[in-house]
């Protein structure tokens, strides 16, 4: 079948790749619809390894992505064949200890769409595991099932917050990834939320989409949390930036006793304010990808508390799958998510 093939680092080809495909009883095969373009598979392209994950043969790339049944495996019963859907990327091992425990996130044998040496789904059709395959409610779109895959991110994140409501919430970073964490943050009952960045169009988006937005090259954030909190601090940060500089600062702007989730991920160890946590009684949280969220996310969106569609900046063909991440790489600033269709 066609597939868009990372060669290796910096080399995609657009060809005939041959992938065993057997639809076995408790799986689907799906026919690709949508397919978001992450920052890990620009990573994947650019410099052939995220850590650890070093693409040593050639792989497919893509993980956010939404499509149609075309056929059922006998021991599937809650999707059928036309059924719109979405996909979590991740198949852990069922028998993992991690996963029987619930946390198949944090399974280490999971294999993971577009994590070497794992294929990706962007290619005509994919087989995977009911279990893990969601139907699309009548009003969500293939694109916003595409971006379910990183809005389950900022959803586990907003758990993790153990948000009350009427919380105030501070997001570092306004990607994909920092926008539908606040989206999120105040879907789940947040009454604000502040959220950083240094690129103004980002932010532009940001105050179109109801929150407060500051960019740190020339306001200062703890003084602007400091005035909506009258002086308190904020009840929540979620840490979307991964940025060095900002997570040296991050317990500032807290209010005492409040939470922290990091979110973004630091490309090396960066050091934080243990002293200042203390003194806040600061709690800390991380995440890794998300655990039983799809759900969740499609209720949202069913129920429009949540819209992704501003998020989708730019979309290309199939055909155009090179160029897609050609510019993905090196985007315009107003860009968030660009989005391939097959
Ligand atoms: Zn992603």
């Amino acid at each position: 079948m066609k597939a868009l093939v990372l060669e290796k680092a910096k080399q995609l080809t657009l060809r005939d790749i041959h992938i065993e495909e057997y639809t076995g009883p408790y799986e689907v095969r799906i026919k690709m619809h949508t397919v978001g373009i992450c920052g890990s598979d620009v990573h994947y392209y650019q410099h052939g390894a995220i850590g650890p994950f070093v693409v040593r043969e050639p792989m497919v790339l893509g993980h956010e992505a939404s499509g149609t049944i075309i056929e059922v495996g006998k021991r599937v019963k809650h999707l059928k064949i036309g059924d719109r859907v979405c996909m979590e990327p991740g198949i852990p091992d069922p028998n993992g200890k991690a996963t029987r425990l619930g946390m198949y996130n944090l399974d280490p044998a999971v294999r993971f769409w577009a994590t070497p040496p794992v294929h990706g789904c962007l290619r005509e059709t994919v087989v995977h595991p009911g279990m893990f395959v969601f139907k699309l409610p009548e009003n969500v779109g293939f694109d916003d099932g595409a971006l379910v895959e990183p809005l389950a991110v900022g959803l586990h994140a907003a758990q993790k917050a153990h948000i009350r409501p009427g919380d105030l919430a501070l997001v570092i970073g306004a990607g994909t990834i920092g926008l539908v964490t606040a989206m999120a943050a105040m879907a789940g009952g947040c009454s604000k939320v502040i959220i950083t960045d240094i690129v103004q169009e980002k932010l532009d988006l940001a105050s179109q989409l109801g929150m407060i937005s500051v960019n740190v090259t020339r306001e200062n954030v703890n003084e602007i949390v400091s005035k909506v909190s009258n002086g308190w601090g904020t009840d929540i940060v979620f840490e979307a930036s991964g940025s060095e500089s900002a997570i040296s600062k991050v317990f500032e702007p807290l209010c005492p006793g409040g939470r922290i989730v990091f979110v973004g991920m630091p490309t090396h160890p960066v050091p934080i304010d243990i002293v200042l946590a203390q003194l806040k009684e600061a709690r800390i949280d991380t995440i890794f990808r998300y655990a039983h969220v799809y759900p969740r996310a499609l209720m949202l969106l069913e129920s429009g508390k949540v819209n992704l569609n501003p998020l989708v900046t730019d979309r290309y063909t199939f055909e155009e799958s090179v160029k897609a991440f050609e510019y993905a790489a090196n985007p315009k600033p107003s860009s968030v998510k660009v989005v391939i269709e097959l």
